[in-house]
């Protein structure tokens, strides 16, 4: 079997090694584009931050383990159609047959939506895109983002830890409003609003650029080739796949960034672009290339981050998304220690199925390290656990390092309640 996947980045190096768990002796052969893969997205603020000596680093595998488990990377050739009746594909370096195809070419930040001057690169998710954009980085004083999500709250705190002096434009009344009630975040936005190096502007949609200063598009990303004219999309432009992640063409898979995934709360299907699901939806479409064997279970939508020196994590609903659910919720917030030990505030907040306790949602809020606390979260909610349920189980204690039972009874029991 010859299985040919395109990108070599999360979803496409993934679901190679699955591929080469699953069938030894499957002939298996990556396409990149570019001439380093696995870069990580924001391998160019881990740069910045001293956690890598040099750009092409930061990278999360390397050549060496690919050649290990006989997986064939082609860099620098561009996959530019196929053909699912002949079973062949296009490059710019030629023409290959296929028994599977696997499209993992992901997505860009390049804004659709912005009038961009063309020649220009306004983002860093790439290598080649961040090496091009480092020295201007380096030189600028003043730095204007366009964005204020996960990505450009990140940004700007690395550039104002630098010294820079950071603009920051958001269409929407409040930072990060894809993780995060706006209400949940008042501590943070107080704290923020403080700093005098950060120029946050709300509710201002950019609609075009004028290049005199160092603009960064920090935006919403969007799948890259979507191949409409083979395959069926969505009106986002996202590929179509079935339960198994096969496109309307048989044999042609797509994963990670290319596609929408179940929300598993609504199980309704939504573009949710995160390393996680590019990397379990590759493997899902390794497991199914010879047949339909296991369904893809879809994301719950987790975050964890660290900005102005504040860390931030949700999972799940958000009390502002309370109208997709079908049942009456509760929404219980506290404010607790980090830890036993700890001097520092733990701001939760829990969205709570009201009749069976089910644990739905959970943002979490510190300027201690709480970032470990929202994948037990995840786990609960994916678990379908009730609140119960959840103070049966069994975790380490460590006063200084834990919250555990101290932190889930109290999140429980001595908290405020509102019922929606
Ligand atoms: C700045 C930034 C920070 C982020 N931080 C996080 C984070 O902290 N946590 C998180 O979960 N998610 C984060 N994300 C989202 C995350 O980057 C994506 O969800 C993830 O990279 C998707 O992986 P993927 O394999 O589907 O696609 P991508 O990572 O987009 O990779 C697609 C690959 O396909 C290649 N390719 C594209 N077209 C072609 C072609 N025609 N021929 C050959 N090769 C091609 C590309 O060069 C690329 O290597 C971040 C995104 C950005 C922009």
């Amino acid at each position: 079997m010859k299985i040919v996947i395109i990108g070599a980045s999360f979803g496409g190096v993934y679901c190679a090694l699955e591929a080469r768990r699953l069938y030894p002796d499957a002939e298996i052969m990556i396409i990149e584009k570019n001439e380093q893969f696995a870069f990580l997205p924001n391998g160019l603020l881990l740069y910045l931050q001293g956690v890598y000596e040099n750009l092409a680093d930061a990278t999360f595998i390397s050549k060496e383990t690919l050649m290990k488990n006989n997986i064939q990377l082609r860099l620098q050739e561009i996959f530019l159609s196929c053909d699912g009746q002949e079973k062949t594909l296009q490059t710019d370096c030629g023409t290959y047959m296929y028994d599977k195809l696997v499209l993992a070419t992901g997505s860009t930040q390049q804004s659709k939506v912005i009038e961009l001057q063309e020649e220009e690169i306004y983002h860093y998710k790439t290598y080649q895109a961040a090496k091009y954009l480092l020295p201007k980085i380096e030189e600028a004083q003043e730095i204007t983002l366009i964005g204020a999500g996960q990505a450009g709250m990140e940004a700007a705190s690395v550039f104002i830890e630098l010294g820079k002096k950071v603009h920051l434009f958001e269409a929407m009344d409040y930072p990060l409003f894809k993780y995060f009630d706006q209400d949940f975040l008042t501590p943070f936005l107080a704290a923020i609003e403080k700093i005098p190096q950060l120029d946050l502007r709300l509710n201002q949609r950019i609609a075009q650029i004028d290049q005199e200063e160092l603009i960064l598009t920090t935006v919403n990303v969007h799948p890259t080739e979507t191949m409409s004219d083979v395959l069926a999309t969505h009106s986002d432009l996202t590929i179509q796949t079935n339960d198994f992640l096969e496109t309307s063409q048989k044999d042609i898979f797509a994963v990670g960034d290319l596609i929408q995934i179940p929300f598993t709360l609504t199980n309704e299907k939504i573009y949710l672009p995160q390393i996680n699901h590019a990397v379990r939806s590759g493997m899902t479409a390794a497991a199914n290339l010879v047949k339909p064997t296991k369904k893809f279970r879809g994301g719950l939508r987790m975050i964890g981050t660290k900005i102005f020196g504040w860390y931030l994590a949700s999972v799940g609903l958000l009390e502002s998304e309370a109208f997709l659910y079908p049942k009456k919720l509760m929404i219980k917030t506290t404010v607790i220690p980090a830890s036993t030990t700890s001097k520092e505030t733990l701001y939760c907040k829990l969205i709570i199925e009201r009749k069976t306790q089910r644990l739905l949602g959970v943002q979490l809020l510190s300027q201690a390290n709480c970032l470990a606390i929202i994948e037990r979260c995840g786990w609960v909610i994916q678990q379908e656990m009730t609140i119960e349920a959840l103070l049966e189980q069994d975790f380490f204690f460590q006063s200084q390092y834990s919250s555990t039972l101290a932190f889930l009874n109290d999140l429980f029991v001595g908290c405020d309640t509102d019922e929606i």
